[in-house]
């Protein structure tokens, strides 16, 4: 299935258009309907949640004339590769603080290695590696204390995008023809993609969030964004936690890339599908639940796991 989306790619309307995703139906398993949401067609790399997230900070940054955008992620992070082509495309400057002191000790070296900051530092990210107690204190980092006072054109985004603006963003994800899903489901690493979701469900809507991450801080993290409680997680579809994978993941993604030519990554969307699959098995929706999943994108990761599996003499993930 092809679908073409009429997407604004010049630099003034990067963001300016709304636009809803093409929904793909996929099955009916054990009574149940599972359909995708494919907002990973959005763009290759400011794709998925990232581009809403993205969205009303990087308007309200140039509104507002700020001409650089600092943010922070790990070494493979979806948000720092978005951040950085969303910034280019817009005319913005880009820094990147990223986790991992030892990455800046040989950049040619990193680059060459690591596709994800690669890909920034070709889009002009300045790359600025940090270690990991300092990447915990975010914005409280003594250095970017001082960077922050003595250059006012900063406007800094947290971690994985997630602030009000950013839940605003993904509000969008769920239009009107949404409105007779009985379950949205998405994938949850901050949180802020399912709060989004959450605040745009109808009642008779339920949002079910599968955690890409082990332990149950998310519970209340999405409950710091909502007030509403049509809403659940799944805590057991981690693999082992962030970024773990295993051979079970890696065959369930390539199989159900070549039944239903969908890519999934293996650090959110595939551990998500998985779960949904699970829980259909198990009987956990009653027959007839109409089921919305979102594709929520991060495609741009699997190189870079890619490269680790091969490493390791392991499987990889098919390309579509
Ligand atoms: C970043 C990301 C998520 C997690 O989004 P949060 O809003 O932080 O929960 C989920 N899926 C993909 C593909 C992502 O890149």
């Amino acid at each position: 299935m092809n679908f073409i989306l009429n997407l604004p790619m010049t630099s003034t309307s990067f963001f300016s258009k709304n636009f809803s995703s093409p929904n793909q139906f996929i099955g009916k398993f054990n009574g149940v309907e599972l359909v995708v949401k494919r907002e990973d067609l959005i763009h290759p790399i400011v794709s998925g949640n990232k581009f809403r997230k993205l969205k009303y900070n990087l308007l309200k940054a140039q509104d507002e004339g700020f001409t650089k955008i600092l943010t922070f992620g790990g070494a493979y992070s979806n948000h720092i590769a978005a951040t950085s082509e969303a910034c280019h495309i817009l005319g913005l400057e880009s820094i990147g603080i990223i986790r991992g002191q030892e990455l800046g000790e040989d950049l040619q070296k990193t680059l060459a290695s690591n596709p994800t900051l690669n890909f920034a530092y070709q889009k002009n990210m300045e790359l600025v590696f940090v270690t990991r107690k300092d990447y915990r204190l975010k914005e409280g980092i003594p250095s970017l204390k001082d960077l922050f006072e003595s250059d006012l054109s900063i406007y800094s985004i947290p971690e994985g995008g997630s602030n009000a603006l950013a839940i605003k963003g993904c509000t969008e994800i769920l239009t009107a023809k949404d409105d007779s899903f009985d379950v949205i489901c998405s994938s949850a690493g901050t949180g802020g993609t399912v709060a989004g979701l959450i605040e745009a469900s109808k009642p008779h809507q339920h949002v079910l969030g599968f955690s890409a991450l082990k332990g149950d801080f998310l519970q209340n993290e999405i409950s710091r964004w909502t007030s509403k409680s049509n809403w659940s997680l799944q805590t057991d579809f981690h693999f082992g936690g962030y970024a773990k994978v295993n051979s079970e993941l890696i065959d369930f993604i390539n199989s159900f890339q070549s039944k239903y030519q969908i890519q999934l990554d293996p650090i959110y969307t595939g551990k998500m599908f998985y779960g949904i699959f699970e829980l259909i098995d198990s009987g956990f929706f009653s027959k007839n639940t109409r089921i919305l999943a979102v594709h929520t994108g991060g495609l741009q990761g699997i190189e870079g796991m890619n490269r680790s599996l091969k490493q390791k003499g392991l499987q990889t993930i098919t390309l579509l």
